[in-house]
Parts: structure tokens; C-alpha cells; sequence
């Protein structure tokens, strides 16, 4: 038997993990400035929760769910996104709590499911960092939030990254513009895939979206919805783009943009890349505005603001743009051991070592003295410790310096006693 992992998804092995670690560190670093606090919910929830949330008609919910009855013949679904869940969480927790804890941010970063075709950048478990704040009206709680994801990809060293932002409006500002829409799309009726025929009656808006080639040609002509803005709507839109001018940050005003989730309102982002050879796949982070959906699964009335990632395009990004890494790879000291005889004298230098704070390691596979230093220089070592027969003996251990080749004798008592004094002697001498 040869077992294969499931289709569209990865193994993420040494090597590539201190990749992933870099990238939700760096998250970690930056959205905590901002005050967001991490928040962790469960893999899987009540189908309901994210239908209603992200919407029937929508590919995620219509095509890509992993549902399922559990054995207690209850209906639920491996989480396609974070939001939906989130809010879940807002309202059950009772978070919006006193006006004091206003606006409430936290972040996440785990795996999603969507039962897609797989293809390059595109999983069936594939992992999100995002970020949701909670309760403000602000748009300066939409500007401060895109030019955080925009710090994000910069600190990752991507430079090739657009932001482009659009505007869904309110209740007032959809209800215009879908009859707008459906005025405009019904001549064209035969030309639209079956998608979008259904959508056509079902919620218009989501023809936007669709990804099929003929839809596309017919969504070039269609109106654009900023000429349907309320006067509200206009009014948050404006300030954004306003707010954006006053802090010098570069945008780009896509009408078409719906994104494929139902709750948005107000302002809706994507970033997307340039780097090359991202053709399709080039968004790596979405959001945006969605001040009905803590009312909508039951909560008091609270807007809110979020957006998310996909890991694996960042890295995919980060590699077509070649952005330089952090060296992972660091040891302080190997401990080369020559011989049966100084296997435990072996294991108290490298745990006298560790416990002195750094980091160690020491060959376990009897190897020869070439092959072990091979190992040492392979896990980057900065000092080789050598202990053979004739070391134990006279109480020594021979300490190198691998960058200046330099060698120096100590007494093994100096290993054990003070670590860090034999460090800083090789080291910094
Ligand atoms: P797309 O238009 O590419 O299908 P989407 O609109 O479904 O994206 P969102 O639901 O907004 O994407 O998710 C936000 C981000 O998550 C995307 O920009 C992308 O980076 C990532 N993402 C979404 N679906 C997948 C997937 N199946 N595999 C890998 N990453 C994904
Ligand atoms: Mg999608």
C-alpha cells in the first residue's frame, strides 16, 4: 500500500516550516503593535454559521464546502474562512462587552478548507492569517487596517504589491444598483453561464465575481456601483480615500471588485501582486467592511473590519520576488565524540551547554571525526567541542572557533562550570 496525502493538500516539512514560522512571526510582531490579540476557533462549525455569514449563492458556500453529518446527525462544515467563524465566537462570548473594550481586534492564522480544483496557489487545505476589529465606524479603522496589511507584505520584503479598493455601500446603495445590474445583465441573459444565470435572479451582484471568460466580457460594460452610492455610503467612501491621500498611500479604485462573500459593505480591498509569473493567483490578501454581520448571526448591531491571507501564496510570492530570509539555521556548539568511551561524557558537555542557555548539539551515530565535523558545519555550528580518549583522560576538551579555525584547549570543568565565559573567550576574542 502507498498512501498519498489528499488531493490539494501539503505536507509542510523542515525546511520549508521555518519559512511559515518567519511569516506568522512577523504577523505576530506587527498586528500585536496594532493591538490586535490572537483569537483561536474551532476547525470545523455549524454549517449555518457559514452560510448564512458568507452567503448561499457563493462559490465558497454553493461548491466548496467540506460539510458533513457528524454521527449526532448534526450538519456541520470544515471552516472555509475565518471571519464567519469569528463572529460566531464575538456573539456567543458576549465580546462586545462595555464600550471600553471598543474596538475589539484579534487575529488568527490556521488552516481553511475548500473543496477546489487544485492548482498552483490554489488548496484544498490551505492556511489564512487574518485580522478582525470589531465595533468601530471609523474609516480610519479601514485605512489603518489596509496600511497594516500593506506594512505586513513590506516587512516580508515584497515590494511588487498594489492596493486596490472598491466600495459595496449599504442597504440603500445595494438595492439601487441591483436593479441596475439586473437592468443591464438580462439583454445578455443567454450569454452568461449557468452561474450566472441562476445569480442573475438570486444576487446579481455575485456576476461580478464569476471567473468564467464569456461573464467577464459582459461585466466589462456593466454600471459601476459608486454611481449608485447613498449619500452615506458616499461619505465613508470619500473620507477612506481622503484618508488614504493624507498618508501618502498609493490605490488603485476597482468598481468591479465584489470579492466572493456576501457580507461585505462599505470598503472592500485586495492586494495583489506583480511579481512574475503569478498569473491568476495574484491576489494575496482580501477584506473589508461588514457592519450587518454581528446583527446578522444574532448579535447587537456592530460594524467591523477585517481582512485575510493566504500563506501559501505570500511564500509563493516571496519567492518570485526573491525576498532575502533570515539565516534559520544556528548552533552554538557541536560536540565532536571519538570513540565508545565518551558517550556520556558527550551527553553531560552538550546538556551543560544547553542548560547554560545555548543551543547544542553532539553526533549520536558513532561517525567518524571528518564526518562529524561535516555535521557540525551542515547545522552551521559557531564552536566545535572535541572530546576523544586522550581528552577525557587529562580533563580537557578542545574548543574551535569554526569562523577563524582557531582551537583552544580548556579544562572540562570550565565547560561545565561557566559555558558562556568559554563562549565569549572563542568567540569574541
Ligand atoms: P480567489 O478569487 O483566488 O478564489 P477568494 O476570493 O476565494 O480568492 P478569499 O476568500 O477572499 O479568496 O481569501 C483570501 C485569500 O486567501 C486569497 O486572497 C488567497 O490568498 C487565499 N486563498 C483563498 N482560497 C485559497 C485556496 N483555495 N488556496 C490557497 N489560497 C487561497
Ligand atoms: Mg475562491
Amino acid at each position: 500500500m502507498n498512501y498519498q496525502r489528499p488531493k490539494g493538500t501539503n505536507d509542510i516539512l523542515p525546511g520549508e516550516s521555518e519559512k511559515w514560522q518567519f511569516v506568522e512571526e512577523t504577523a505576530r510582531l506587527l498586528f500585536g503593535d496594532y493591538q490586535y490579540h490572537e483569537i483561536r476557533t474551532p476547525m470545523f462549525e455549524h454549517y449555518e454559521v457559514v452560510a448564512r455569514s458568507v452567503g448561499d449563492t457563493t462559490d465558497i458556500v454553493s461548491k466548496e464546502m467540506y460539510d458533513f453529518y457528524d454521527k449526532g446527525k448534526r450538519h456541520v462544515t470544515l471552516r472555509p474562512e475565518g471571519t464567519a467563524p469569528i463572529v460566531r465566537s464575538y456573539i456567543e462570548n458576549k465580546l462586545y462587552g462595555p464600550e471600553y473594550v471598543k474596538p475589539y481586534k484579534v487575529y488568527y492564522s490556521g488552516p481553511m478548507f475548500r473543496y477546489e480544483r487544485p492548482q498552483k496557489g490554489r488548496l484544498r487545505q490551505f492556511h489564512q492569517i487574518g485580522v478582525e476589529a470589531f465595533g468601530s465606524e471609523n474609516p480610519a479603522t479601514d485605512v489603518e487596517t489596509m496600511i497594516m496589511a500593506m506594512e505586513f507584505f513590506k516587512q516580508l520584503g515584497l515590494h511588487q504589491i498594489r492596493l486596490v479598493i472598491n466600495s459595496l455601500g449599504d442597504k440603500e446603495t445595494r438595492q439601487a444598483y441591483r436593479q441596475a445590474l439586473i437592468d443591464y445583465l438580462t439583454p445578455f441573459e443567454a450569454q452568461l453561464s449557468d452561474d450566472s444565470k441562476r445569480r442573475l435572479h438570486e444576487n446579481p451582484l455575485r456576476v461580478l465575481d464569476s471567473k468564467d471568460k464569456r461573464d467577464k466580457e459582459v461585466v466589462k460594460g456593466a454600471p459601476s456601483i459608486l454611481d449608485y452610492l447613498s449619500e452615506a455610503a458616499q461619505n465613508h467612501f470619500s473620507e477612506v480615500t481622503k484618508m488614504l491621500d493624507a498618508l501618502e498611500v498609493s490605490y488603485e479604485i476597482d468598481s468591479n471588485m465584489v470579492r466572493g462573500l456576501d457580507y461585505y459593505t462599505h470598503t472592500i480591498f485586495e492586494i495583489m501582486s506583480d511579481a512574475p509569473k503569478m498569473g491568476a493567483q495574484s491576489t494575496i490578501c482580501a477584506g473589508g467592511r461588514y457592519d450587518q454581520l454581528v446583527e446578522e448571526l444574532g448579535g447587537p448591531q456592530t460594524p467591523g473590519f477585517g481582512f485575510a491571507m493566504g500563506i501559501e501564496r505570500v511564500l509563493m510570492i516571496m519567492e518570485a520576488e526573491e525576498a532575502v530570509l533570515p539565516d534559520f539555521d544556528h548552533l552554538d556548539a557541536y560536540v565532536v565524540n571519538l570513540g565508545q568511551e565518551t558517550n556520556v561524557e558527550a551527553l553531560k558537555i552538550v546538556q551543560a551547554i544547553r542548560n547554560a542557555g545555548f543551543s547544542a548539539d553532539r553526533d549520536v551515530m558513532n561517525r567518524k571525526a571528518k564526518a562529524q565535523f561535516k555535521s557540525a558545519d551542515r547545522q552551521k555550528a559557531e564552536l566545535v567541542l572535541t572530546i576523544g580518549k586522550e581528552e577525557l583522560e587529562a580533563g580537557t576538551v578542545r574548543v574551535k572557533h569554526m569562523a577563524t579555525r582557531q582551537e583552544v584547549e580548556f579544562l572540562l570543568a570550565d565547560v561545565y562550570e561557566d559555558f558562556a565565559t568559554v563562549y565569549d573567550k572563542m568567540v569574541k576574542e
